[in-house]
């Protein structure tokens, strides 16, 4: 465990301040879920899925699930990411994981409803950045194109993990905006309650000679990062 006190001071030294959002539909928002996959969220589906009930990734997973019932209601546009990736093609520095044409390469239970929604738009990608991973061998965007074709102007960012997947697509896609890449896009906003990562303790990690994780630091670390590069972090998202 990192204690609590640590994890006091990183959080005072270096503050996210959150505001909450209210979607009303007059402001074309899309949805972008990173990664809410079996391999990742669902206890035991692999090398990097949790190994015991995970509050925070629970807590994301229902989050996620809300927002998307409303997005499908209303038929607003939804993105998902699903890690994905061929048997033989490594990614390190991460052990083999959500094997395409498995079940850790596909949806939750939870959100399985969601491959048979006409506004949802399904992407496998290899890598972590999932903006890159939407480039097509032509040289085209598939995320860039959602963007465009639905003319979004906000992407509300869901998903696992908030320091590393989310983080890095969120950096990618704030600097495609800034580069002009994403019109009409404006803003890029990380909801932290819909967002998770995993857990791997100092003195779990000491054991096992791996890099230690603590979620609950790691989870701020993202959410900081992201609000640094110009992201908007959200604590709340009403309807
Ligand atoms: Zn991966």
């Amino acid at each position: 465990m990192v204690s609590s006190q640590a994890i006091d001071l990183v959080k005072e030294e270096l503050p996210v301040e959150q505001d909450s959002l209210v979607l009303s539909g007059d402001v074309k928002t899309g949805l972008v879920i990173v990664d809410v996959v079996n391999g990742f969220c669902t206890v035991g589906a692999g090398h990097l899925a949790p190994t015991a009930p995970d509050k925070q990734i629970s807590g994301m997973v229902d989050e996620t699930l809300r927002l998307a019932k409303v997005f499908c209601d209303n038929k607003w546009p939804v993105f998902a990411f699903l890690d994905s990736h061929h048997p033989d093609v490594p990614e390190p520095p991460y052990p083999p994981h959500c094997i395409a044409g498995t079940d850790e390469s596909k949806l939750v239970p939870a959100l399985e409803w969601l491959e048979h929604e006409p506004n949802v738009t399904l992407r496998c990608k290899d890598c972590i950045d999932g903006f890159l991973g939407s480039i097509e061998k032509d040289g085209s965007n598939v995320f860039v194109d959602w963007v465009k074709t639905n003319q979004i102007k906000v992407i509300l960012v869901v998903g696992i993990c908030t320091d590393i997947c989310v983080l890095d697509f969120v950096c990618s896609a704030l600097s495609a905006r800034n580069r002009g890449f994403l019109s009409p896009l404006e803003d890029v906003v990380v909801y932290s309650g819909a967002c998770a990562t995993f857990d791997l303790p100092p003195d779990v990690a000491k054991i096992i000679e791996a890099t230690p994780h603590p979620q609950d630091l790691m989870h701020h670390v993202g959410l900081y990062m992201a609000k640094g590069r110009g992201a908007k972090v959200v604590s709340e998202v009403s309807f």
